[in-house]
């Protein structure tokens, strides 16, 4: 077996499929999960080869993907950091300071060896008799065609097309005369000074640019539909500031800071469930003297959803808001009627000047990294197959994914799922089994298939316009998903994984 798949000289432009070799296990996506599940593997079975394949030419997924000025984490870092290498910055970081954090993490562990960029996954064939899954990969670099084979194949592709922004049709696009960019594709050149400058969108995207860019531009206007819910907490934590002059082992702060970033998202996703009007009105009172005199927060900063239907933009020390009190930024809530020569009109009509539009209106929904799946020649309809606790998928043998929370931070999840797989793989070496496949039982196949997500619970957007191609859930456990991460820190560690659902063989 050989150690890590080798990279072979590639012939340019070849359509024939070079053998790239066989690994125990084949790791799709370099961003914070895949090289979360890369560590987490490593440490627990260091004898098994992987590989990891990524279609971009650099590491951090969504962090390499987004480049726009101002672009940083939502979450504190502390949670979003891995459970096991300490953040040592501020709570809330800078994209580059996320990259920096992961390039440790590839660096301490040795990870580098085993990621090859600028490989696409394009299918994935299950092969009972043989026990292994075929990948073909197509690399960007070269378009040359390679063929991978695992026994473990573990998607950790991320939730969107890297490559395919979302971007609704507007009227009049083709008459703009300005430049619009997405925030997906920010060209690395562009000068904005004194440019006036509209951003589409109210979510985070928005939220994060507009403070980055209101200085340089002549002004920025946020152009929504409707608003999201802000969130303005101190970009250091107070406990943070208390504990900085203690001198404590970084570990220690790390696992304090956790534990109280935990604590205070738990209560805020408890509160979104069990009493949204007065979380809603705790939202809305904390932005209040942020704002500026006479302005409409009824019209522009109150959602119509229940807090957190939707993810919480946060604005660390209300940034955003201090671009609106300096008058460099402005809100204006409406609806696009279309696009004119020099600017947008809305439905009020409105002509908002503009010499570059950002399209800040996010992503397109991927399943599974756009892989076309099949198992045993048969190809997989994933819109008729159910998960897994989020993990896992109904008739696909060996193959784990990753989904992190909505309301906590993406990474909590990673660390949970990867020690789920972790005794999955020890399960099986345990049993001797070379093949596990979550499978419906006798009791299961009657069971009511839901959508993906709930849109009482959960719906942003970008999920509802996708639930049409995604897996479904079922009504019980262990067939639903987007649990709670404080049920899910209960539930995932003492996962039975001899319950009948996972067929070993
Ligand atoms: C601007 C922004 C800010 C965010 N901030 C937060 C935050 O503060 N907190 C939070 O919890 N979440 C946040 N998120 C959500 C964020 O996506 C996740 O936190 C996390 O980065 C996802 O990591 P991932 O590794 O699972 O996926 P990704 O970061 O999407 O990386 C997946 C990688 O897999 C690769 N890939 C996909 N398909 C294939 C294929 N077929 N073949 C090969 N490679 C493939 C992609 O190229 C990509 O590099 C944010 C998202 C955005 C866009």
């Amino acid at each position: 077996m050989t150690a890590t798949a080798p990279t072979t000289a590639p012939a340019q432009g070849t359509e024939e499929i070079q053998d790239a070799g066989h690994v125990d296990v084949l790791i799709v996506g370099a961003g914070v999960s895949g090289i979360g599940a890369a560590y987490h593997l490593r440490d627990q079975f260091p004898d098994r080869t992987f590989v990891i394949l990524d279609t971009q030419d650099d590491r951090g997924g969504t962090w390499w993907t987004h480049r726009y000025p101002g672009v940083r984490s939502d979450s504190d870092l502390f949670t979003y950091g891995y459970r096991f290498k300490p953040w040592r910055g501020p709570s809330i970081a800078a994209g580059e300071e996320i990259l920096a954090y992961l390039d440790e993490v590839i660096d301490e562990y040795g990870l580098d060896q085993y990621i090859r960029y600028q490989h696409r996954v394009t299918s994935a064939s299950w092969s009972t008799e043989d026990r292994r899954w075929t990948v073909e990969v197509t690399r960007g670099d070269t378009g040359q065609r390679l063929r991978f084979t695992t026994g473990f194949l573990w998607m950790c592709q991320g939730y969107y097309n890297h490559a395919k922004p979302y971007r609704p049709e507007w009227n009049g696009t083709d008459r703009f005369q300005g430049l619009v960019v997405h925030p997906q594709r920010w060209p690395e050149d562009l000068d904005l000074s004194g440019q006036r400058v509209v951003v589409i969108g109210s979510g985070a995207t928005a939220a994060t640019l507009i403070p980055a860019i209101a200085g340089e531009a002549q002004h920025v206007t946020m152009l929504q539909r409707s608003p999201t819910y802000f969130f303005a907490p101190p970009t250091t934590h107070e406990l943070a500031a208390m504990l900085a002059p203690l001198d404590l082992p970084e570990e220690w702060t790390h696992e304090i800071m956790r534990r109280q970033y935990v604590t205070q998202y738990d209560w805020l996703a408890r509160m979104s469930f069990e009493a949204p009007d007065e979380l809603h009105a705790f939202l809305i009172e904390s932005m209040r003297p942020l704002l500026p005199e006479g302005f409409d927060i009824g019209k522009h900063l109150t959602p119509r959803y229940r807090p957190w239907q939707q993810r919480l933009a946060v604005v660390p020390d209300g940034d955003l808001f201090a671009a609106l009190r300096e008058g460099k930024a402005s809100i204006v809530t409406d609806t696009i009627e279309t696009f004119t020569e020099h600017g947008i009109r809305v439905s009020s009509g409105e002509e908002i000047p503009a010499d570059v539009v950002v399209t800040a209106t996010g992503f397109n929904m991927s399943v599974l990294g756009d892989v076309a799946f099949t198992v045993d020649g048969e190809p997989v309809d994933f819109t008729k197959r159910v998960t897994w606790r989020g993990i896992m998928i109904n008739g696909l043998p060996n193959m784990a994914y990753v989904f992190g929370y909505f309301r906590h931070s993406w990474t909590l999840r990673v660390d949970l799922v990867c020690d789920l797989v972790g005794r999955l793989l020890a399960s099986m070496q345990d049993k001797g089994a070379t093949m596990v496949v979550p499978t419906l039982r006798p009791e299961d196949e009657d069971m009511p298939l839901r959508p993906f997500a709930d849109p009482e619970n959960f719906n942003a957007g970008y999920v509802m316009r996708s639930q049409h191609i995604l897996f479904k859930q079922g009504d019980r456990e262990p067939w639903i998903h987007m649990l709670e991460h404080e049920q899910e820190r209960e539930i995932l560690p003492k996962a039975d994984l001899d319950d009948g659902t996972l067929v070993y063989r």
